[in-house]
């Protein structure tokens, strides 16, 4: 039973004391009080199917009972003792992070946010090569500070202010959007599914204007690291050409600069077919930064490296408050065993195939869906007028998006023209909430529709 505040005051508490910049998916906004597995409660008791999980960040099920349990645990017996002492949990979480990496990815820094764990990398990628550029991917987004302004390349995330120099943005290898088209990395999936024998010819234009970039803009030797999604995920889930991210990789270290994977969407087995996004991409990147699913809603987030950087890191000491505290430790460590223990990769896989197989053929039925794409859990829905590649006005995409929100399942919203709908859901999400969807997708097209009259 909901026992908080009424909504109209949660709307006047808005209107007064949150900023007006803060980010809002619906036009009325739902008020969330309870939540299991993949289930969320606002506070007229409605259920609502969750398919956006907080934005990726709910990975193994709202208040799991093992990651809560641990949480409780913790909670009850030390709150907080900062990095400068040492705790078991800790010992025993960073242990057990690093066996998911290969090569050697072997030294876990514990941070709070995405944001942190992005700027921490660039620092790393400066003090080991001595370099100061950086070079990410157009549209992408990895997090708000004002130095990571410069990283993200996506305008409606960057205030009009100078950006720190020494950012650089790549084209886009949009096999849907991008001047070249292309197949995609996907090989498991029916959309998506490249035809290329070998590497897809697409990724090579791409490449080559990556190298323009290193080779003309940015000063010769002067390169730290690319930072790249494996699968961008803000931008409305954009696949890169199959062999494109290896390319860039081998580039990248022709360059005397490092790989960076922002692991924030695409890690923790959410992909299906591998427990990092880079994995699917045969990369062994430099650095990894990982968040949101990796303590499944709780704030916390990490970096990991190799011992060889994060050596050259150590000219200086790093200090974090709250990066590494037990709860977050605990939290962690139950997340990876639930993962393990409920087998949710394979499951984002199995139930990611499906989810796919369905909306081609409602892609079928309605023009105004021009593309379907994804790996495992990270699936995107791309609206256009029908017959062409405009996107859909951004008030009707809304009002499709509301529709569902209505009849009872909450999607996610990205793309530069907010004309994706975006699935990311808890990763225990099952068969028949597929059905559900899809049913729930077809009724709202058609409301549309008829409204369009
Ligand atoms: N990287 C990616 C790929 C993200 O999607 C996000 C958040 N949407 C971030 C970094 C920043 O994470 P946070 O909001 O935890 O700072």
């Amino acid at each position: 039973q909901y026992a908080g505040p009424s909504y109209q005051k949660t709307e006047l508490v808005k209107s007064e004391h949150l900023p007006p910049a803060m980010y809002n998916i619906y036009k009325r906004p739902l008020l969330l009080h309870q939540g299991h597995m993949q289930w969320l409660y606002d506070h007229d008791g409605r259920r609502y199917l969750d398919l956006f999980g907080g934005i990726v960040t709910v990975s193994v099920g709202h208040c799991h009972p093992k990651v809560v349990g641990a949480l409780q645990d913790q909670i009850n017996t030390l709150w907080h003792c900062t990095n400068i002492y040492r705790h078991p949990k800790i010992y025993e979480y960073v242990e057990t992070l690093v066996s998911k990496f290969p090569g050697d990815l072997k030294v876990v820094y514990l941070v709070n946010s995405g944001s942190e764990a992005n700027d921490l990398a660039t620092v790393l990628a400066k003090a080991y090569t001595g370099n100061l550029d950086v070079v990410s991917l157009q549209s992408s987004y990895h997090g708000y500070s004002s130095s990571l302004m410069g990283l993200t390349a996506t305008q409606s995330y960057r205030m009009p202010l100078p950006v720190p120099p020494g950012f650089y943005h790549t084209m886009l290898p949009d096999p849907y959007r991008g001047i070249w088209g292309g197949c995609r990395d996907s090989l498991s999936q029916v959309a998506g599914a490249c035809a290329c024998p070998g590497d897809c010819v697409t990724a090579d234009k791409y490449i080559h204007q990556l190298n323009e970039l290193l080779e003309n803009s940015i000063p010769a030797g002067r390169l730290a690291a690319l930072f790249a999604e494996s699968i961008q995920g803000v931008n409305g889930t954009v696949q890169f050409p199959k062999g494109y991210l290896k390319k860039a990789h081998q580039l990248v270290k022709k360059y005397g600069g490092l790989y960076v994977a922002d692991e924030v969407q695409t890690g923790f087995g959410r992909t299906g077919d591998a427990f990092w996004g880079f994995e699917n991409h045969g990369v062994v990147p430099d650095i990894v930064t990982m968040a949101k699913g990796i303590g499944n809603g709780f704030p916390m987030a990490a970096v990991v490296t190799t011992k060889e950087i994060a050596a050259a890191h150590a000219k200086a000491t790093y200090f974090n408050t709250f990066g590494g505290n037990p709860m977050a430790a605990a939290v962690g460590q139950a997340v990876l065993e639930v993962i393990e223990e409920e087998e949710l990769q394979k499951n984002c896989k199995e139930i990611g195939a499906y989810f796919v197989e369905q909306l081609v053929q409602l892609q079928a039925v309605h023009p105004v869906i021009g593309d379907v794409r994804g790996k495992g859990l990270m699936l995107g829905i791309e609206f256009v007028k029908p017959g062409t590649k405009d996107a859909l006005p951004v008030a009707e995409v809304s009002e499709i998006h509301e529709n569902m929100k209505d009849l009872g399942v909450l999607i996610g919203r990205g793309g530069r023209w907010s004309n994706v709908l975006r699935i990311k859901p808890p990763m225990c999400v099952n068969k028949q909430d597929v059905d559900f969807t899809v049913t729930v997708l077809d009724q709202a097209i058609k409301e549309y529709l008829n409204n369009k009259k």
